[in-house]
């Protein structure tokens, strides 16, 4: 079984009191389980007091990108081991908005999924296709391309750690989810493109996210489908009663 994986992808918002003052309440809310892994990824300034604040409970902190390179003159960015060196354990790579507003593409994704790896983080590798190409029927190919171009020269022994996070941009922060079966189709061709590059065992234990305005009315449902394994979620995972009823539908649907 496939432990579900619950990441709050909080984007550009909050304050420090309120970042600290979320993890504060929330990390006593969500209990260690085998069926579900919480985290939840900050904008960076909050990264390394939050990996404090939340230390020794089951709320695990991630970074939303990095650079793939671990040091040099890259103004503004940060890096993997620096990331590694204060504690964080995840990392969001090619977010559509990411891709969309600075210039992140298949090739600088696939250099900071092996620069994840080698700094021991988990990669939550986002794909998916835009309004254009769903109406033209060209998701899945899109999406599997992305995969492919994400994870060249990755070893199936690291491979088969990644989280693969499935978001249709027309769906998100629109209100606008994907139908369940929607949502679970692609995520099985993704799958299926992972059981191509590295056989069925690793299809198998890579863990699949849907993303696109998931919210605690809806996850029970994305959840209950057989290629989805968890969400990547924007706005409700903001307010930490909505994210803790997001844990709990992974805890227990
Ligand atoms: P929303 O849940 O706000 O639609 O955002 C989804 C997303 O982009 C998560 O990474």
């Amino acid at each position: 079984m496939r432990t579900r994986i619950i990441a709050g992808n909080w984007k550009m918002y909050k304050t420090v009191e309120e970042a600290k003052s979320f993890a504060e309440e929330v990390k006593g809310k969500v209990s260690t389980s085998s069926k579900v892994e919480a985290v939840i990824c900050p904008p960076a300034p909050y990264l390394s007091t939050l990996v404090q604040i939340t230390e020794g409970s089951a709320l695990n902190i991630g970074a939303q990108t990095m650079h793939y390179e671990n040091e040099g003159a890259f103004t503004g960015e940060v890096s993997p081991s620096m990331l590694q060196s204060i504690g964080v354990g995840y990392v969001i790579l090619g977010h559509s908005e990411r891709r969309q507003y600075f210039n992140e593409t298949d090739e600088t994704v696939n250099r900071k999924v092996h620069a994840a790896f080698t700094a021991n983080l988990t990669p939550i590798v986002c794909v998916g296709e835009s309004l254009e190409e769903r109406e033209s029927n060209s998701t899945v190919e899109k999406v599997a391309h992305q995969v492919k171009e994400a994870f060249k020269a990755v070893d199936s022994n690291q491979a088969e750690k990644s989280v693969i996070a499935y978001e249709p941009i027309w769906a998100i922060g629109t209100g606008k989810t994907a139908t369940a079966e929607d949502a679970n189709e692609v995520c099985g061709a993704i799958r299926s493109t992972i059981g191509e590059l590295y056989g069925q065992e690793v299809a198998d234990k890579v863990r699949i996210q849907y993303g696109g305005s998931v919210s605690p009315a809806n996850i029970v449902e994305l959840l209950s489908m057989e290629h989805i394994d968890g969400a990547l979620v924007g706005g409700a995972s903001l307010q930490p009663e909505s994210f803790v009823k997001l844990i709990e539908a992974g805890a227990n649907a």
